[in-house]
């Protein structure tokens, strides 16, 4: 169906290639990371696949806030069991700081997961998704930079690791499914090199830049329990700090305890979180 994944139906017998980002003749309307307009041309999606030399030196995020990937353990039945449909999972549940698995198993199971990520993540008129944030602590995300059914392409990436990040770094309007109507601007490499699995276990390399790097920055560092506002300027913070305390409000409201994490706590501090050098 329309969930199956670019890199699941091309890989294997693809080493280089060039896609486009298929852009939506009308401004895109609310998709997650939705400021396309940032981009003054039309972006071109370089997706350069290399299965013949997959073995390449991993360099981690090194974000305090992180956890290495060497230190996760595999993923078992039980940790990937779900029940359609899929939620979203708020700020400041503490899902979304909770360590996510390797996964090893690459079975039915996974591909229904994945295809109920392009469905909520449609639904919720975004073009990024990572697993914590319906509630699976496991290292998957699944993208679609254009945020439309049947339209740009859909990207699934499992047990990813960042090999090698742009000197260059630029600033975009992010957004997230977790923080509903919260927009701010966060700084991030602009081109990336990542190792990762597709979901029927095959290892590949891929060089992303532009959106597709921003969306799966985003994603990767969900998978590191690292949220986007850790990223953020102190002015920038300051900015949506209001918002963040309303949902810390609202899950205590909603949940009888007191929320996991106070942003009001991080006044004036660097969140700690970096990037690995190439
Ligand atoms: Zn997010």
């Amino acid at each position: 169906m329309a969930c199956a994944s670019w890199l699941h139906l091309h890989s294997s017998s693809l080493t280089r290639v060039i896609l486009p980002i298929l852009h939506h003749p009308t401004a895109p309307s609310t998709a997650f990371l939705h400021r396309l307009n940032r981009f003054s041309s039309p972006a071109r999606l370089t997706f350069a696949v290399n299965q013949t030399n997959p073995l390449l030196t991993p360099v981690h995020a090194q974000a305090k806030r992180g956890f290495s990937s060497k230190d996760n353990k595999m993923a078992s039945p039980e940790d990937l069991r779900f029940e359609p449909p899929l939620k979203i999972v708020v700020y400041p549940d503490p899902i979304l700081r909770k360590r996510n698995k390797r996964i090893d198993t690459f079975d039915e199971n996974l591909k229904k997961l994945v295809d109920e990520m392009f469905d909520v993540m449609y639904k919720t008129d975004g073009i990024g998704l990572s697993a914590p944030q319906v509630g699976i602590n496991v290292q998957l995300m699944v993208f679609n930079p254009v945020g439309e059914r049947g339209e740009g392409q859909e990207i699934v990436l499992i047990n990813p690791r960042v090999t090698k990040y742009s000197k260059k770094a630029v600033l975009f309007n992010e957004g997230c499914l977790s923080f509903p109507r919260i927009y701010a601007d966060v700084e991030r490499p602009e081109s990336v090199k990542i190792d990762a699995q597709d979901i029927n276990g095959a290892r590949f390399t891929v060089d992303l830049s532009e959106l597709p790097a921003r969306v799966f920055q985003h994603e990767f560092d969900h998978l590191q329990g690292i949220l986007f506002f850790d990223r953020m300027s102190d002015e920038v913070l300051d900015s949506i700090r209001g918002q963040l305390e309303a949902l810390e409000k609202k899950y205590e409201d909603k949940t009888g305890h007191p929320s996991p994490e106070k942003v009001e706590t991080r006044k004036r501090k660097k969140a700690g979180v970096g990037f690995g050098k190439s």
